[in-house]
Formats: structure tokens, sequence, C-alpha cells
């Protein structure tokens, strides 16, 4: 549960405003503190034991864990709410494809390049699996190290180890310790033997209990050795299960703010369910009930693009559409006879006029304007898309340096402001209105292109 401004700052020294901290007062100070604007270190007066007990109260309630590392690093935890309806996600799940060290070369090798190859242009953003996930599955140890190494050399991904055997999974992560892998399973039975290998060489720590409240002894345990990257699992057997499970951790870290189970979660639709569809929607509900790593034994394209898509969806902040920057795109390879569209930064609307002008293999140049991610009409009736506002954008946005012609197409929708912008524009630019939809952009760009060309 968040702090409020006001404890914190009973913590403070109180010195008359010395602003050491770069804040006019203590209190300001605290408030900062208190919404996550500044860091305790800033104030130089506070005692070892201040800050620790500072940094205890302000830690997010459910822990921040990074697996992997470079651009392939994955961080998951740090939420804050319970329902995306309430403020946002934060962290989306880790889709993570499990091999196993029983499967043949070509199987293996047909994982890794699923994990390389399998992603999803999708408005704007890149859809894509994150983590392999090692399974210690044929009791031959050299077969699961060849596997380890096999899977460090080809990729660079994050790893989860999965290995009932300790000896197995540290030597497993002693490879490929430099990309931070999750160490899983430890259990009651093996975490006193596993605190000093885990000391060794700290990566992140995946722990099993029977139960929720089995869970709750091991994080107390390793936190107390100063082991805190850790991600929990209740050893759910049952969908069921695990939906009430993942339930129960995420509410008592967030409403209660019971530390000891403020971490993210990992599940295995994998060892769930029987058959791969039923496989995925197993791993479906896990994107809405909080799980934080999603295992899955096997996926294709086609099986793994709605989960991509479902995640997307639910870890995209609700208070906000999505939408593309402001700036002109090119389409293809245009020059100075090219034609010159305009249309708001909303992504899909971008998407669909550039999916448009791209099928009709004309070059073009689309002018998106900052409409605060909405569409164009919904945009012109907020006012966000009138003729002086597109006019100022398109003076702004250094096209006229890219093109000898001065026509600009606007959507049919909003005819209306093509007297306001061409005053804008200081009546130097013709303004044409173009299709009411995109489908209308396949008959009318290569018309108009033509006749641009005809005139150059
Ligand atoms: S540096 Fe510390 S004592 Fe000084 S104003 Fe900031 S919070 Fe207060």
């Amino acid at each position: 549960m968040p702090v409020a401004g006001s404890e914190i700052v009973k913590m403070l020294p109180g010195k008359k405003p010395c602003k050491d901290c770069g804040y006019p007062t203590c209190f300001a100070f605290a408030m900062k503190l208190a919404s996550g604007g500044a860091t305790v270190d800033k104030c130089p007066y506070l005692s070892d034991e201040v800050k620790a007990k500072l940094l205890d109260l302000l830690a997010p309630p459910i822990r921040l864990v990074t697996i992997g590392s470079g651009d392939n690093a994955v961080k998951i935890g740090n939420e804050e709410v319970i329902y995306r309806h309430e403020k946002t996600f934060v962290h989306s799940p880790a889709i993570t494809l499990l091999i196993s060290d029983k499967e043949d070369d070509a199987g293996v090798e047909g994982k890794i390049q699923k994990i390389k190859e399998l992603e999803f242009p999708w408005v704007g953003v890149n859809l894509k699996p994150d983590l392999l996930a090692l399974h210690f599955e044929s009791g031959d140890k050299d077969r699961f190290m060849a596997l380890v190494k096999k899977v460090h050399e080809a990729t660079d991904v994050g790893l989860v180890l999965i290995s009932e055997d300790m000896d197995a999974l540290f030597a497993a992560r002693d490879i490929c310790a430099d990309r931070q892998p999750l160490v899983y399973p430890i259990t009651k039975e093996s975490i006193e033997a596993a605190i000093p290998r885990i000391k060794a060489n700290p990566t992140p720590v995946g722990l099993r209990a029977e139960g929720v409240d089995a869970l709750v002894p091991l994080t107390t345990r390793l936190k107390d050795e100063g082991i805190e990257d850790l991600v929990l699992d209740p050893g759910s057997k049952h969908l069921l299960d695990a939906i009430r499970d993942q339930t129960f951790i995420r509410r008592a870290a967030l409403k209660q703010g019971f530390r000891p189970l403020g971490y993210p979660t990992i599940a295995f639709p994998c060892f769930l369910a029987k058959d791969s569809l039923k496989e995925m929607m197993a791993g479906s509900v896990f994107i809405n009930k909080w799980a934080s790593v999603i295992v899955f034994s096997d996926f294709d394209g086609h099986s793994l693009l709605p989960i991509l898509v479902q995640r997307l969806n639910i870890y995209t902040d609700p208070r906000f559409p999505m939408a593309v920057e402001e700036k002109y795109y090119e389409v293809g390879a245009p020059d100075e006879s090219s034609p010159v569209l305009v249309t708001t930064n909303w992504a899909l609307t971008y998407f669909l006029v550039s999916s448009a002008v791209e099928a009709t293999k004309v070059p073009a140049y689309i002018c998106v304007k900052d409409a605060e991610g909405l569409g164009v009409l919904t945009a012109w009736a907020a006012g966000k898309f009138s003729g002086d506002m597109v006019g100022t954008f398109v003076k702004k946005s250094g096209i006229e340096d890219r093109v000898k012609h001065r026509k600009i197409i606007i959507p049919g929708k909003v005819a209306r402001i093509k007297g306001e912008l061409e005053d804008a524009l200081n009546l130097e630019w013709e303004v044409i209105i173009g299709p009411r939809e995109t489908t209308g952009i396949a008959a009318f760009l290569p018309a108009h292109a033509k006749e641009l060309k005809g005139k150059s």
C-alpha cells in the first residue's frame, strides 16, 4: 500500500530548510518520495536505520525482477493495481517457450528458430515471445549442460532453468549467469543448500511451494539472506487452483501490503493442460490473472499471435490511446513529386492509412498530426484536428522542403477544414479532399500521383 508523504515527513530530519535534497523543505521532499519522484539518497542526513526503513516503505508492493540481459532483458513485477481499469498494468508477462533436454536435435533447433523468428509487427510495436525455459528431464546431466550451452550460444534471449537436481541447476546457471537466468525451483527441501549457491553467483530465483501459505517462510528466509529477486510458484495443480492462488498472491501484495508475497509469479500451462488448445487457453487465463512468466510447451504463429495480441490489449495503458509520433512518414521511396497525405496519430488510423498507401505501390509522404491518439473525425470534433492546427503542423514538419508541388490530401471526413487549412497555409497549398475511408485510397492515390508527375 502506498505510504503517505505526511507519514514520511515524520521520519525526515526536519532541519530548517537546508535544501540539500534539492527541495525547499523536508515536507516537499517527503511528498516527492511518496509519489516516486525522488529517491531516499538525496537527503544526506538520514541514518542508516531510517534510510532502510524508508526504502522498505517505498519499495513497490510487487518487486521488480529482471530476467535476461541487454536488449533482451525482461522486466516483470512492479505492479500497483489489481484491475487494469484502476490505472494500468506495467510489465507484461514473459511468454516463454519450453525446451526439454529429452527433445531431439531437430525439435531443439526448431524451437530455437521459433524464438528467433516468430514476431509480428502490430500497430507500431513488435509482438514476440520473450524467454526460453530449459528443462532437465532426461536424467543425463551432460545432455542438459549441452542443451544449455547450445541455447546460450545460439540466442540472446533470457532463460529459465528448470531442474529438480540442484547440482544440475546451478551448473547450468554458471554456464549462462551473464544472461541473468531464472533458476527454478527452489523448495523448502532445497532452500538451505541453495542459499550459498545463489549468493555465489546471484541471479533471479524461482520458489515453488505446496500452496501460497507455504511460500511465505521461503521468501522470508531468502529476504533475510538479502536474496530478493524472487518469482513465486504456489504449486497449483489445476487451472482453477491456479486462478485462486494467483488471485490470492496479487491481493495479498496489493490490498494488504503483505511483503512476503510481493513478488511476481510464474505459471505453467505447459504442465497443467493436456492438449495444445487447452494449453493456449490456460495461458490466456494467466495473462488476465496476473502471472508474470507463462511457460508454454510449444506454439506456432497461429496459436501465438492471439496470445500476444491479448497481452498487448491487457497491458496497454487504458488512459492513453495507442499513438504514433507526430512527424511526416515516408511510404516507399518518395521524391519531390510524390503525394502528401495528412492524418491523425491514432496508431490504428496511421497503420490503416499507411497500409492502404503501401498497397497502391505509390511512394508517398504521410503527415501525421498529434491529435492525442484520436481518430480523424473524433479528433476534429474534439478540436484537435482543425485547419489551423493542421496548417501549423504542416509548416513546421519540414514537408515543404521535401516536395516541389503544393498539394496536400486531407481525409474526406473532414472536408470542412479545407478553407481554414488553405488560409493557415497562406494560400500556398491546394488542399485536396481525399477519400472518406482508407479503402478509397486504392482508387484515389494512383490517379493523383499520375497527375502530380504529369505536372512536374
Ligand atoms: S536534505 Fe534532508 S533535512 Fe535537508 S531539506 Fe531535504 S529532506 Fe530536509
